[in-house]
Parts: C-alpha cells; structure tokens; sequence
C-alpha cells in the first residue's frame, strides 16, 4: 500500500466468499450496468488515443452480447458495487474480434498490450485490466488436466477449473509464480558514496540499466533466492536482503517481490548469457539517466519503464540520497 506502483489497488471487492455460488454470480452477470473487460491474446480493450487511453468496457445487454460470443468468463469484483466480468476472445481472428468488440463500445477501441499503455491509464483501471488479463492467460493455458490430460471445465465465478473426468476431478487454481527483483546497493565501500549495481540485458539494443531479477525456484526462500540472482548475474555476493515492495506482473503470470540488498564486495564478474553489461552508479550517475523511449543516443545509460518496480526501487534509493 502506498507505493503507488502501476497494476496494485484496483479497489475491486473480490467478493471472493460469494463467488463460488454460481446463482449469485448469475444475478450479478444480469445487473443491467455490469460491465465487461473483454480480452484477446493476452491484450486489452482500450479507447482514446495513444496518450490518454482508458479502458473499453461495455455494459449490460451489449456486454452480455458479447460474452455469448467469447469464453472464459470471470467475475473480476465488485467496482463500488457495479459487477465487472472479464471474457476471452483469443479464439477469434483479431479483425472478428475487433469488429465485435467495437459494435459494443463508444469511440474508437482497439486491443492493445497493456505493457504499452498501462502507465498511462488510471492506476485502478492499469490494475483491473492486469487482473482480466492475467486470470484470461491462466484459463488459456489450463484448458486440460494437468494429472490425467482432460478438458477443465470453470468453476467458482472463473477462479478455479476442474478436471472434466469424474474419476480424477482434479482442481487447479489460478496459479502466480515469485519472482524477485532487487537493487543492490554498496552502502559507499568503495570510497566512492553510495552506488547501486545495475545491469543492461541483451534483449535491448539501447543502455537500458535496471535492477537484476529472476524467478523463485521451489525450496529457495525469497531472500535465498534474492542472493542467488545477484551472484549468478553479477558475481556479487550480498547479504540484509530487505524487502520493499511488491507488484503483480502478469506478463504473463508473474507477482514481482522487490527488495534492496547490500553487497559485500563490489567486483562484478557478469554471466554473460544473462548481461550485456553490469555497473555501479552512483546517485548522480542515476539522476543524469535518460528516460525510457527518450530520443537519445543508443549508448547512453537509460531508466527502465515507468510502470515498473524496477524503476521505483531505484528511484525510491536515489530519491533517499539525494
Ligand atoms: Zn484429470
């Protein structure tokens, strides 16, 4: 709470002790101002241009319309008390489902990744269509039974799936899977004040510098895994692993949990399947950084997106030291 992270405090009521009575969901799904969050592919319904985007969400009789034409319906929550479905659309080819989505809403809506316009929506929309994007993921990839190999059926308002076979009846819930992500920090031991380790990945063909991550692996805790990322990536052993913050990441179903650590030694010797690049930077090294997507050369050092927490852990440290 209070971070102000993109993607947290959708102010959704879960309703998650009604949501598994399917008479009570059936009356929200007829309230006649529900609204629908549709999804395709792992994109959002949007309208407005590319600056000022918000949500498309049609309502009532036209969003029911469109949930007979889509699968995978979800009951999302309770939006100051107006019911908000989401339902899948993946199977249609994007002009069919453009073409149906946008018979239902005012404007100009189109379906686009949220990791491109997220940002810029309301923080509680940016969370709303994380979540519909997220739980549509999930139902997409647990069509089957993951014990006997048959088709699942949906349950609980779209929070669980169930093996279809009688015999095995196997249920899964949607699953998130840690990752952590931290900004390592050397508290001055190189005489030169506080620097942070930052490393650049080879997937960008700028300088972007973020704070390293990496996936929790099972029988690791959070701080173990922590302190095995940052020796793997960079060589650098740390130690008062402190968690900061967290944020939900589902690209495609992730929760990233975000933590500083002090390093004990400030030689970096990166694996270089990983890293392009890892360095220390100092508060001022930080604060000279371009912005994400900013008209700048290639090689100059650059923040990552704004709607990560990577780039809150390092502005909250550079904001601390300065
Ligand atoms: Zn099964």
């Amino acid at each position: 709470m209070g971070t102000g992270l993109i993607y947290t405090a959708s102010g959704l009521d879960r309703a998650a002790n009604q949501r598994s009575d399917a008479d009570w969901v059936a009356a929200r799904l007829a309230e006649p101002d529900m609204r629908l969050v549709p999804v395709w592919r792992n994109q959002n319904l949007v309208n407005g241009d590319a600056h000022a985007p918000v949500p498309a969400m049609p309502r009532g009789d036209q969003a029911r319309h469109l949930i007979s034409q889509g699968g995978s319906l979800v009951f999302l929550g309770l939006a100051e008390g107006t019911p908000l479905f989401s339902a899948d659309f993946s199977s249609m080819a994007e002009n069919e489902a453009l073409s149906l989505a946008v018979r239902m809403v005012d404007g100009d809506a189109s379906f686009v990744d949220l990791r491109a316009t997220g940002w810029l929506l309301p923080r509680d929309q940016a969370a709303v269509l994380a979540y519909a994007r997220g739980l549509s993921y999930w139902h997409r990839s647990h069509a089957f039974c993951g014990r006997c190999g048959q088709p699942t059926a949906i349950h609980q308002g779209g929070h669980m799936r169930k093996c279809t076979d009688d015999a095995c009846a196997r249920e899964t819930y949607p699953r998130t899977d840690p990752a952590v992500i931290m900004l390592v920090t050397d508290d001055g031991i190189g005489g030169h004040g506080p620097r942070c380790l930052l490393g650049r990945h080879h997937r960008w063909n700028f300088a972007m510098y973020s704070t390293l991550a990496g996936f929790v692996e099972p029988g690791e805790s959070l701080e173990e895994a922590v302190a095995r990322e940052v020796f793997e990536e960079a060589g650098v052993p740390v130690t008062d692993v402190t968690y900061m913050a967290s944020q939900p990441w589902p690209f495609p179903a992730s929760l990233m949990l975000g933590y500083w650590a002090k390093a004990t030694s400030v030689d970096i010797n990166i694996d270089d399947d990983e890293l392009q690049d890892a360095r220390w930077f100092t508060v001022d090294d930080v604060a000279a950084f371009g912005e994400w997507g900013a008209d700048i050369p290639d090689d100059m050092p650059r923040l990552p997106r704004k709607d990560s927490i990577a780039r809150w852990l390092i502005e909250t440290w550079r904001d601390e030291h300065t």
